[in-house]
């Protein structure tokens, strides 16, 4: 399928209201995965157009904010209902662009619309307080405003919702945005401009820019106007980008890396814990924040769980993602791919046995075969880094307290699961996991109406929820006084 001859294809950035080349005319080269072919290209851009963008944004912000909330609610509601009517060909861009299986590229775009639907309902519910003021003459009144202009940095792994899950609370309550997607899969984020574009937000609202990371990260991260930074990625870029955010004090929201421990019980139904570590553990080909990267079973049920575990991954189709019937796709890149190769040959040096996959795929390109290790040592690598592959090892452990004490041995607190029956332990076990989401017998948590985010170095912040707007609003306390005379 050719991208370019979809309606939603854009090879310009958005600023302003208008579709841009990079001054210098320059571009980048956008690669579909699967088949290593260039599928496009757009601008690559630097500091002057990211200035223009955030000048942009800096314009438009007083329109913006003085819109009623039931204004800003509409807008975001028609582009929710355009996202949705055109479902179809924006999960066909990105599994193009990304590789991902097209059922759960159709699946992103449902879970990245469901933010905007959920904000555009939220919009309408941005309370302030009143508190009672230890003088009869006055009284406190606390009020939430729009921080001003904000900045997104997005990953490549989910293209359109880690857009839309910023940038929906940060309109709804009134802050312009100014998008910088990942270099591999910008066409997502320009269709979803384009349907905004349509749905009707004032130009500068929206602001969408492709090119040098580095120099456009640095204008966003030092830029005075710039008044929050909301990053998506890995650890070692958000912590760059919280020593520069240091210099204009700003808010900042850090979704980073994760090493979710995914722990099953003797007391599980395996059964279950089998469908929620494939869930987990190869959604997106294990390219998720969110995946599974260490199992632990306990002892008098690890052959069972492997066995099961086993044929579920035996029966994964790997392949190119527009065909309906695969349901793992390729890796990004060959970095990627030479990570896992490296994880995989470290943990069989240090013991681990290849149950099934270990190798690339014959497909070749950047495929790699769904991976089960078992007997993996504490040392090896993908104990303690993350693997984001299609790669899941697997350990054996005793009892409660040992299994809670290796979970947590990690600098990562994103993600973690655990599957168990017995009420007493899930109260335990929930309390005790280091993790900023707890799946108790499920391998899926992420949905709009609940808080994202991790604890240590996996982030800062929270989005979707009513906590995912608070990260976009300042708060501001009026005394008032002399009620009295
Ligand atoms: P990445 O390399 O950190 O890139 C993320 C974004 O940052 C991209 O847009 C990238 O632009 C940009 N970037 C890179 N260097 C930059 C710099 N010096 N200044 C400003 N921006 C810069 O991460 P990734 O490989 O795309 O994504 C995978 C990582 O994201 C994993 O660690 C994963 O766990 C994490 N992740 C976390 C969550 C979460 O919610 N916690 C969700 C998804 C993914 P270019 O593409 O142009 O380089």
């Amino acid at each position: 399928m050719d991208i370019k001859k979809l309606k939603l294809y854009r090879d310009k950035c958005y600023i302003n209201g208008e579709w841009i080349n990079a001054n210098s005319k320059e571009n980048i080269s956008v690669n579909n995965p699967a088949s290593l072919e260039e599928i496009g290209t757009v601008p690559k851009c630097g500091k002057d157009e990211t200035i223009l963008a955030i000048e942009s944004a800096q314009k438009a912000f007083p329109e913006w904010k003085a819109k009623s909330a039931r204004e800003r609610s509409n807008i975001l509601r028609k582009w929710f209902e355009l996202i949705i009517k055109n479902q179809e060909e924006l999960a066909q861009i990105m599994t193009i662009e990304q590789g991902k299986p097209i059922k759960e590229a159709r699946g992103e775009i449902t879970y990245g619309a469901s933010f905007v639907e959920w904000f555009s309902e939220e919009a309408k519910r941005v309370y302030g307080d009143t508190i009672p003021d230890p003088m009869t003459d006055r009284r406190i009144i606390v009020l939430k405003q729009p921080v001003g202009v904000v900045a997104a940095i997005t990953p490549w792994n989910f293209p359109s919702s880690m857009i839309t899950r910023k940038c929906a609370p940060a309109l709804a309550v009134g802050c312009p945005v100014v998008i910088k997607p990942a270099s591999q899969t910008p066409f997502s984020a320009l269709a979803l401009a384009a349907l905004a574009e349509e749905a009707g937000f004032p130009k500068g609202t929206i602001n969408v820019i492709t090119g040098k990371a580095s120099e456009i990260g640095e204008e966003l991260s030092t830029s005075p106007i710039v008044r929050k930074l909301s990053f998506t990625g890995s650890t070692e870029v958000g912590k760059i980008l919280l020593q520069k955010c240091s210099s204009t004090v700003k808010k900042v929201s850090m979704e980073l890396g994760g090493h979710a421990p995914f722990i099953v019980f003797d007391d599980a139904d395996i059964n279950e814990a089998v469908v929620g570590a494939m869930q987990s553990k190869f959604r997106n080909t294990g390219q998720t924040c969110v995946c599974a990267n260490r199992i632990y079973v306990q002892e008098k049920v690890h052959d069972e769980f492997c066995e099961k575990f086993i044929e579920a991954v035996s029966k994964l189709k790997v392949g190119e993602g527009l065909d309906e019937e695969v349901s793992s796709g390729p890796m990004i890149d060959e970095h990627s791919l030479a990570k896992v190769e490296e994880h995989v040959e470290d943990a069989v040096q240090m013991g681990a046995k290849v149950a099934i996959g270990g190798a690339r795929h014959s497909l070749g390109k950047n495929f790699y075969q769904p991976t089960v290790l078992t007997g993996v040592t504490p040392k090896a690598k993908i104990t303690f880094e993350e693997t984001f592959g299609p790669v899941a090892p697997v350990y054996k452990f005793k009892d409660e307290k040992e299994v809670i004490e290796l979970a947590n041995n990690s600098p990562y607190g994103l993600a973690s699961y655990f599957y168990s029956r017995d009420i007493g332990r899930i109260w335990r076990v929930a309390e005790g996991l280091e993790y900023g989401m707890v799946g108790v017998n499920t391998g899926l948590t992420s949905k709009a109406e609940a808080p994202f985010g991790g604890i240590k170095e996996s982030g800062l912040g929270r989005e979707g929820s009513k906590y995912g707007m608070e990260d976009f609003l300042e708060i501001k306390y009026i005394n008032m006084s002399g009620l009295d005379k």
